[in-house]
């Protein structure tokens, strides 16, 4: 006998990447940005006031609404915040109104919260080089398409022809969600594809780029008739009142996370540059992290060879990664240390 509904019982839970506090460990598994976030959002967090707190926030998070979409130049109207993106996707997986098409592999948390809401799943490859199968995507016809762009955990992303037409291939049959959560690490980002197609819904957080993980904030952009069915399947005080003064100053603070995206980016290149030479091979990335096969493809054993020494990186056991490992950037100190616990060939 269960208490629960058959397809909560058949599915199994999301798993984080370990999130381990001891001291000296090397935490390069979830991609977290290893500076920390912009000052201005700590001196909002200090300066909150009783009375923000005794009152509840704004349910539509309008000022923080404002300052997203200046800086994305949409109106504020086209932006609906999320207590973390992955909120936002709760929100879309309620709304959604039939089978959703999610690229394998990619950030598994679609899946979940499609089990959630017992919707059928289809399930597209992509090719041996992690490119987007576009003409299978638009054949799913699927009344939602997930696509992370750049794509978590390959690194790598979808040029704009090929997302431009996807999103046309699907009008008027379903939403394309693409999620920017790397965006801050790209070369491009899809703001005009949501402006140009009414089918497009971007997902944005600043987890990644601000620094910012442990605030819980993200965001949808998209144009006010597709966020309608988010509003009403959203929580209704989902995005705290410090969480909302935080983001709005980290947002406002474009030269810091301008700044620290910067680093990594560079780090990106150094790291990329020294497992090559180790005779690695890594896929362009346009992300704060790489997936690289080792020479040996023993990817399992280097894994747990780094996590004996506190160095932790993901494994993924999908068929398509099963020799590969998705190593986020560090500093450039961190990286150096990973290079140098690795197993000696
Ligand atoms: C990290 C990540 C998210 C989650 O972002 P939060 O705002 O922290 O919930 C969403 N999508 C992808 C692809 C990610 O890698």
């Amino acid at each position: 006998m269960s208490y629960f509904k058959t397809n909560i019982d058949n599915m199994t839970a999301y798993v984080p990447g370990e999130q381990s506090a001891a001291a000296g460990v090397i935490k390069l598994n979830t991609n977290e940005n290893p500076y920390p976030p912009s000052p201005r959002a700590l001196e909002a967090l200090g300066g909150l006031t009783a009375e923000q707190l005794r009152t509840y926030p704004d349910p539509t998070g309008r000022r923080f609404a404002e300052a997203a979409g200046k800086l994305l130049d949409v109106s504020a109207d086209w932006i609906l915040p999320g207590n973390g993106s992955d909120n936002v996707i709760v929100m879309i997986a309620r709304a959604c109104s039939g089978p959703v098409a999610i690229p394998s592999p990619t950030f598994p948390y679609y899946e979940t919260q499609a089990q959630i809401e017992d919707i059928a799943i289809r399930e597209v490859p992509l090719d041996s080089e992690f490119r987007l199968p576009v003409q299978e995507l638009i054949d799913a016809a699927a009344a939602v398409t997930f696509v992370a762009n750049p794509n978590s955990p390959t690194g790598t992303a979808a040029g704009f022809e090929e997302l431009d037409a996807l999103a046309a291939g699907l009008c008027g049959k379903g939403i394309l969600v693409i999620d920017e959560a790397y965006v801050d690490f790209a070369e491009a980002d899809a703001v005009s594809l949501a402006r140009k197609h009414e089918n497009v819904l971007l997902l944005r957080t600043l987890s990644k780029g601000y620094s910012l993980a442990g605030l819980r904030l993200g965001f949808a952009v998209g144009n006010p008739v597709l966020l309608d069915g988010l509003w009403k399947t959203k929580e209704i005080y989902n995005v705290s009142e410090p969480t909302l003064a935080a983001g709005i100053a980290a947002i406002e603070d474009q030269e810091h996370m301008i700044a620290n995206a910067e680093k990594i980016k560079a780090s990106r290149a150094k790291l990329t540059a020294a497992l090559e030479t180790l005779g690695w091979r890594v896929w362009p990335s346009q992300t704060n992290f790489i997936m690289a096969r080792p020479p040996q493809g023993n990817a399992e054993e280097i894994y747990e060879t780094l996590k004996a020494k506190n160095i932790f990186v993901r494994y993924f056991k999908h068929r398509m990664l099963i020799d590969k490992l998705r190593i986020t950037i560090g500093t450039d100190e961190q990286n150096e240390k990973m290079l140098e616990a690795l197993p000696k060939a």
